[in-house]
């Protein structure tokens, strides 16, 4: 048993610790992961001070190192929060025999300056295998259950899944509130990520990315958010604002360069709206110079997920001079003769086939076998996700047409993209700023 319960270093000690425990587990065992939260912590510091919170989350440990058996492990994992290892568990019903001991200990009263304290403390209990398989897993299970049991009167709560989709959908339905006023506060703002004609370097456009960066500072990934706006009626909003601050912050290169695009991503769900085509046509005629400087790229997903709605949309963008790019191309399941039905005009290789083309023997030839249909069927081909000089020099030696990726720039903030737009480098990191 660990009697060091130091800050950080003793999560990762417990990560290791509990890995070793699961290559032990038995057939038929289990072991049992346990997170004790200490309650009111912050405002024992406040009004007992650093030295008395700290004394406090101590004895509570020293008072639970006496319930636990000899196998069982200890480790503090964060200033208020004690993780424990109940390994060679028969039934799950052993570890709630635990929290319940653990609880019963750490309730007792607490002596701390002449007062008496009443100590709080949350118990959340994973179990292995049911819970999660690796020790990462368990710890967050653990964690929400933890978290759960701060509302039960047993003051312990045993994992379930129901509680994580709680918390999941908990969570997404706070971010999709907040990301409603997103627009409004400033929080969103676009990147530009350059697309370049791999035989002579030339910007040839960019691809507007969203980025949000909410009031507390933090960066919430467009992974996490586009799904949230997609799962409510954020996304075509969205997508509208995207394209239209993607254009006014170009307008000058739009102006002044008619070869020049702007490629703008449009999610299924925005395909599918009836309103997304007079939005986006509309959006264009301000903008562009021509029509064709405006690009949308759709996955494969997008167009079979509803094809008559989206084939149609297509037909309507083709119409109106917009040119369509099929983005993630090799990661769906449609063929080059499926995506013949539908007027497209550019195909992006998924960054996974371009990422190790030079290493991997497969990657070249799908790389390759993929630009020569491209071709045949008139598409421009880029490469996503060009990350060296080397899978630069090997695309454009397979004739791609253009390319992307860290190799040539970063996702850029407009300043920064416009003035390596200009000169064709930076002077500054051309950090994705987000
Ligand atoms: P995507 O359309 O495939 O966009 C390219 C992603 O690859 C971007 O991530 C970009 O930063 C990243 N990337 C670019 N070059 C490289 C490289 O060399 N190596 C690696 N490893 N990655 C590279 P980002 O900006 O995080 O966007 C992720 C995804 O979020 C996008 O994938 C797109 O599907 C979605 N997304 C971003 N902005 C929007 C938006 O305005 N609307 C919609 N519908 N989706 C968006
Ligand atoms: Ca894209
Ligand atoms: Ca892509």
């Amino acid at each position: 048993m660990s009697e060091n319960f130091a800050g950080l270093p003793g999560y990762r000690r417990f990560l290791a610790a509990l890995d070793s425990a699961l290559r032990r587990c038995g057939p038929r065992k289990r072991v049992g992961v346990v997170l004790v939260r200490a309650r009111h912590v912050q405002e024992i510091k406040a009004s007992h001070g650093y030295e008395c919170a700290e004394a406090l989350v101590r004895t509570l440990a020293g008072r639970i190192v006496r319930v636990l058996r000899d196998n069982d492990e200890i480790e503090r994992i964060e200033d208020s929060c004690i993780a424990l290892i109940l390994p060679d568990l028969s039934a799950t019903a052993q570890a709630e025999l635990a929290a319940n001991g653990i609880l019963a200990a750490c309730q007792q009263p607490y002596e701390a300056g002449g007062d008496r304290l009443s100590p709080k403390v949350s118990v959340g209990v994973a179990i292995y295998p049911t819970d999660a398989s690796t020790s990462g897993d368990l710890v967050r299970c653990a964690d929400i259950a933890a978290a759960e049991a701060t509302d039960t009167p047993a003051g312990y709560a045993i994992f379930n899944q129901a509680m994580d989709q709680t918390r999941q959908s908990q969570r997404s339905y706070q971010l999709e509130r907040e990301l409603e006023g997103a627009i409004g506060r400033g929080e969103l703002h676009v990147c530009f990520q350059p697309k370049v004609a791999l035989r002579d370097g030339a910007l040839v456009g960019a691809e507007a990315l969203l980025r949000w960066t909410r009031a507390d500072g933090k960066a919430v990934p467009p992974d996490v958010f586009i799904p949230i706006a997609e799962q409510s009626n954020l996304i075509v909003p969205l997508t509208v604002w995207t394209l239209n601050t993607a254009m006014r912050a170009c307008s000058d290169l739009l102006e002044s360069d008619p070869g020049f695009s702007i490629a703008v991503n449009l999610s299924p769900v925005a395909l599918n709206d009836p309103d997304i085509f007079a939005l986006i046509a509309q959006a264009a005629s301000i903008w562009c110079s021509t029509r064709q400087q405006l690009v949308l790229e759709i996955t494969e997903t997008a167009l079979f997920r509803d094809p008559v709605t989206a084939l149609r949309t297509l037909e309507e963008f083709h119409g109106e001079g917009i040119r369509l790019s099929i983005d993630d191309f090799g990661t769906g399941y449609s063929s080059l003769a499926q995506l013949a039905r539908v007027r497209l005009n550019e195909l992006k290789i998924d960054r996974s086939f371009v990422n190790g083309v030079t290493r991997i023997e497969r990657n070249m030839q799908i790389v390759r076998s993929v630009i020569d249909l491209a071709h045949n069927f008139g598409l421009t081909v880029v490469a996503e996700g060009i990350e060296d000089d080397e899978t630069y020099a090997c695309l454009a030696a397979l004739g791609c047409d253009h390319g992307q990726g860290y190799y040539i720039a970063r996702p850029m903030v407009t300043d920064i993209f416009l003035e390596w737009a200009q000169t064709g480098r930076v002077t500054r990191p051309a950090l994705d700023l987000a």
